[in-house]
């Protein structure tokens, strides 16, 4: 495969030739960040666990460059630092049995520049290579520009390749904001009570982020306790653990859809909900 970034690579576990590796994709994963992915796309990966017909790609755009570091990491340079995240990020697909893991390797400007189209076709690439069924990114109402960067950027690569080679389902997940605030028809909610050993594993393999002073790995699975337990209110819990999504699909299949509209439309329905129930006990 050609990618615009020297470092670029694909990362196969299991050492099957690279394009077969891509083209057994069901489930794919595309995040700004090393450890996005396992926060967000928890869905995917476990429906691809142990299985024979389900496999799971991650597709990570950026380098990891600029991470905070402290304690062990406290000393490493940035390079050194890019570096760690790249053999965690494969430490990650080796315990999760991923079907191959993508580093693109673009930095974080590259995401944020509108004008530039490099993540867009190093993205068309694998997803055409891959031909998976569903595709897990950030949510549109995400507060890291990057990870808007690169949402912007999977529906643009999405949008360019032919209708027989995009995904069933688009849907946009949470990392830096949960998606709690969607109505309850307009979300997705993804039952995660499953092999909680395995989605702790896959979260505390990022030790350069978490013993790096923040504990993503106890946040993320009380996100996912939370939601769960918080999602309806008067049956009893039915799940031990639920992440959000966001429904894109509707910008993928129409084109001509305008991004920040479709994203308002959801934020103008919470509007209304939080309104009606309040005028209701007026
Ligand atoms: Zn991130």
């Amino acid at each position: 495969m050609n990618f615009t970034m020297d470092g670029a690579e694909i990362f196969v576990p299991d050492g099957v030739p690279e394009a077969e590796a891509l083209a057994r994709t069901t489930h794919m994963a595309i995040g700004a960040h090393q450890d996005d992915l396992e926060i967000m796309a928890m869905d995917g990966i476990l429906a691809c666990f142990r299985r024979d017909d389900n496999w799971f790609t991650g597709v990570v755009v950026t380098n990891g460059a600029g991470s905070p570091r402290s304690g062990l990491y406290g000393q490493y340079t940035d390079e050194e630092m890019q570096l760690v995240r790249i053999k965690e990020q494969k430490k990650a697909a080796i315990v999760g049995e991923y079907a191959a893991q993508v580093l693109l390797g673009h930095p974080s400007s590259a995401v944020k520049d509108a004008a530039n189209r490099d993540p867009i076709t190093d993205l068309a690439q694998v997803i055409q290579a891959a031909r998976p069924e569903v595709i897990y990114t950030h949510n549109l109402a995400d507060k890291h520009t990057t990870h808007i960067g690169v949402a912007v950027k999977v529906i643009a690569a999405l949008r360019s390749l032919p209708e027989g080679d995009r995904p069933q389902k688009l849907y946009g997940c949470e990392v830096w904001r949960d998606l709690d605030w969607m109505n309850d028809e307009d979300k997705v909610a993804f039952n995660l009570s499953d092999m909680e050993g395995v989605q702790m594993a896959l979260i505390g393999v990022f030790d350069s982020q978490v013993s790096g002073g923040k504990r993503y790995d106890l946040a993320t699975m009380g996100r996912r306790r939370a939601h769960a337990t918080y999602h309806a209110s008067h049956a009893t819990d039915v799940a031990t653990g639920m992440n959000f999504g966001m429904d894109l699909t509707p910008l993928v299949t129409d084109p001509s859809l305008e991004i920040v509209e479709y994203v308002e439309s959801f934020i103008n329905r919470f509007a209304e909900d939080v309104r009606e129930r309040i005028t209701s006990t007026l």
